[in-house]
């Protein structure tokens, strides 16, 4: 059983914000210009942290990989000059102790990070018995666990100050997205952790400026408590994620069109809207949920003469008419064809291993 995550609530951490947490700034520490001139562009923007990365994971080397701890000095005093905190990434106990050293206010763990156990023990121990907020960003690969686990072993060494920041997953599908944001992982995060602040990070989501909007309304619409953006004063001439950085205007543009939510609202006329249809959707997944059984119980059936006649389970044939016809179907009834045709890949996953069962019983 996993342990609960047991954590100080973000209005506590010492750093003011109204309703969104805002992080804001550029992919990396480039110089001391680059981060005051990004700096001054966001003076009077919603800003509550200044952002930079000071060692850089890359994919390739030969890249630039960071201007290293000379870096710190610049992040702390262009965030001073704002009168924001300032975060970077720690990826080992050697840049733990440079952050302290520097009074680096955040410390963030980076996908590539997050997705080795080893690495991020490394860190939990570095900061055994120190009162400092860690943001945990999800892993590269869809694995809740290792999301989860890396929460756990910071907790586990006393940090209370924790929240985890969704990027995207790494998958083998192509899509418009850098980093597909399969929101139902940090949905599933949040319902596992309800204390812990989710924040989103669309700039490794997108990977490019057009997506951004769109991407940081679905996680305001999807509750989440802060975003983390890139931000250059001139991304073009960026060193890392030149593509998906913002300059300081268009960021503010960004801010300013997003609509922020709440959970609920007292207002009458929409409790009842929302009751009646929320009680037709009850009734409704009764039914879907009864026909799935019925569905199952036709398929263990079919298993039986299968056996008998030494048959195959799997059908290619059956398969992909079922597919085919009803990918149509749901077409023609307004359901979209990724939807529909993950639905049944699904359907058809759990019958085959019903019919394996009936097999071996
Ligand atoms: C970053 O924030 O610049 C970064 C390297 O992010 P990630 O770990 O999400 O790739
Ligand atoms: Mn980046």
């Amino acid at each position: 059983m996993p342990e609960k995550i047991e954590v100080t609530k973000f209005h506590d951490w010492g750093i003011p914000f109204k309703n969104v947490f805002f992080i804001a700034g550029p992919c990396s520490a480039e110089s001391e210009e680059q981060l005051m001139q990004t700096a001054s562009g966001l003076k009077g923007s919603k800003v509550n942290v200044l952002r930079a990365g000071i060692w850089k994971p890359r994919t390739r080397p030969g890249t630039f990989e960071g201007v290293g701890k000379e870096g710190l000095k610049w992040l702390k005093s262009a965030g001073d000059a704002i009168g924001a905190a300032v975060t970077t990434e720690v990826a080992t106990p050697e840049h733990v102790e440079e952050c302290l050293k520097h009074n680096i206010d955040i410390l963030w763990i980076g996908a590539r990070t997050t997705s080795n156990p080893f690495a991020v023990q490394a860190i939990a121990d570095a900061l055994k018995g120190v009162d400092i907020p860690v943001l945990v960003k999800n892993p590269i690969n869809p694995d809740i666990e290792l999301w989860d686990g890396a929460l756990e072993r910071m907790n586990r060494m006393g940090i209370k100050k924790l929240a985890a920041i969704h990027r995207g997953f790494s998958t083998y599908e192509t899509s418009k997205f850098r980093n597909q944001p399969i929101w139902r992982i940090p949905i599933e995060m949040k319902r596992r952790n309800p204390e812990v602040p989710m924040l989103c990070d669309p700039s490794h989501i997108c990977g490019n400026r057009e997506l951004l909007l769109s991407v940081a309304q679905n996680a305001m619409d999807l509750l989440f408590d802060g975003l983390m953006l890139e931000v250059h004063f001139d991304p073009a001439q960026a060193l890392s994620d030149a593509k998906q950085q913002l300059t300081p205007d268009a960021y503010n543009r960004l801010i300013n069109k997003l609509k922020i939510k709440k959970v609920s609202s007292e207002s009458t006329d929409y409790k009842q809207h929302i009751e009646s249809l929320r009680n037709d959707i009850d009734e409704i997944d009764h039914q879907l949920l009864k026909l799935l059984a019925q569905r199952m119980n036709n398929a263990k059936k079919i298993a039986f003469h299968k056996m008998k006649n030494d048959i195959s389970l799997f059908q290619p044939e059956r398969w992909e008419k079922i597919m085919e016809s009803r990918v149509k179907d749901g077409l023609g009834q307004g359901l979209s064809e990724d939807f529909v045709s993950r639905l049944y890949q699904f359907i058809h996953e759990e019958s085959l291993r019903e019919q394996e069962q009936v097999l071996t019983d």
